[in-house]
């Protein structure tokens, strides 16, 4: 996977196993069995999944596999950093890395050419001798890429290959077209501003990013959780509670299941017409849903205050997504001052821990 980007077939048929195993134990899992969606299990766990790798990128992109072109990412690292590489080496000979274009085709050098603004998005450049830059879309002036702060005169470039050493050595106005519209003329005397500061050296170029290693290696995991927190957005507001703690992997796993309502219960089972009613057999007073099992029913509230935590309950709202926790249900434990909180999606309750140890408390 980090040598080449494998067939989409590939990753449907990867993800199809991974699917199964995990939620059948077998070679394929029917869509009852499956008790959230894949999308949300491959998420990290804050971002409210499990953790398990994603490898298809094309629902975020349309074009590249996530997991796979994170890897494929340092094979472009390696080509503008690796000074010991002889593959480097060897396409430093037959193409300009600027573009990625020359003298090499082929359908792998074709899916590093389409990574190349990626890579090119998540490092900003130092200038030394400037002919590994691309003068557009290198982030290298301190104002940004040039295609990002100036639009207007970007448009107006007769090519978008020209490295700094190019433009430096024959000037920016020879890179664009004739006829320049008057805000690419604005622009055109403050990018010729910007340049006529910069000194070229006989340095290579130097590549910086936050997801460098302090060895200089890219860093793919890391990039990985970053373009999961671009997708999904900010951490969910139950992962620490979940995951933070020194609960076994299992309770774990019950404890996502639970915030997110899709615990085998009766009003899940009879969604899926596995079951008639959802009526709780217990204390046949009520459905028999996640909140009704763990506080609503008369036999979760005796163990309850059999080890002295008293709850207040209100009835569980249903929800049909799987994208996060639901609203909170007002559920409290009258408490000792010493406890601990939690929220397991619609149910928020604090524990007392001056007798008792909460399973999910951390150390
Ligand atoms: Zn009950």
């Amino acid at each position: 996977m980090c040598a080449d980007e494998l067939p989409q077939g590939m990753f449907r048929a990867m993800d199809s196993l991974c699917r199964g195993f995990f939620w059948a134990g077998e070679s394929k899992a029917f869509g009852a069995q499956c008790l959230v969606g894949w999308d949300k299990v491959t998420r990290p766990h804050d971002q409210g999944g499990l953790g398990i790798r994603d490898l298809d990128l094309r629902k975020f992109d349309a074009t590249l596999d996530l997991q796979n072109s994170c890897l494929l990412l340092k094979l472009i690292h390696r080509l503008y950093t690796a000074n010991d590489s002889s593959w480097a080496a060897w396409v430093n000979e037959r193409v300009d890395i600027s573009t990625m274009t020359g003298d090499i085709e082929g359908s792998h050098w074709s899916t590093l050419q389409r990574l190349l603004p990626v890579y090119q998005s998540i490092t900003t450049v130092t200038i030394g001798n400037g002919t590994t830059t691309s003068i557009w879309h290198d982030h290298w002036l301190e104002c940004g890429r040039l295609t990002n702060v100036y639009p207007a005169l970007a448009s107006h470039a007769a090519t978008t290959t020209a490295t700094v050493a190019r433009v430096l050595a024959d000037g920016v106005r020879a890179q664009l077209v004739p006829r320049l519209s008057r805000l690419a003329a604005q622009e055109l005397e403050e990018v010729q501003e910007h340049l006529q500061r910069v000194r070229l050296s006989s340095h290579r170029d130097t590549r910086c990013s936050e997801l460098f290693s302090p060895d200089g290696t890219l860093k793919t995991s890391a990039l990985y959780k970053l373009v999961m927190c671009a997708t999904y957005g900010p951490g969910c507001s139950y992962a620490k509670f979940i995951w933070d703690n020194r609960a076994s992997p299992k309770v774990q796993f019950f404890g996502w299941l639970m915030v997110q309502e899709r615990v085998q219960c009766k009003t899940n089972l009879l969604l899926k017409n596995i079951v008639n009613d959802d009526q709780c057999e217990v204390c046949a007073n009520g459905a028999e849903d996640t909140g009704h099992i763990f506080y609503g029913c008369s036999f979760a509230q005796s163990f309850w205050n059999a080890i002295g935590i008293q709850c207040r309950i209100h009835p569980l709202r249903r929800h049909g997504s799987c994208n996060g926790p639901s609203a909170p249900l007002r559920s409290t434990a009258i408490a000792s001052p010493c406890c601990v909180t939690g929220s397991f999606g619609n149910i928020k309750m604090k524990w007392s821990s001056d007798q008792h140890t909460h399973p999910f408390k951390g150390c």
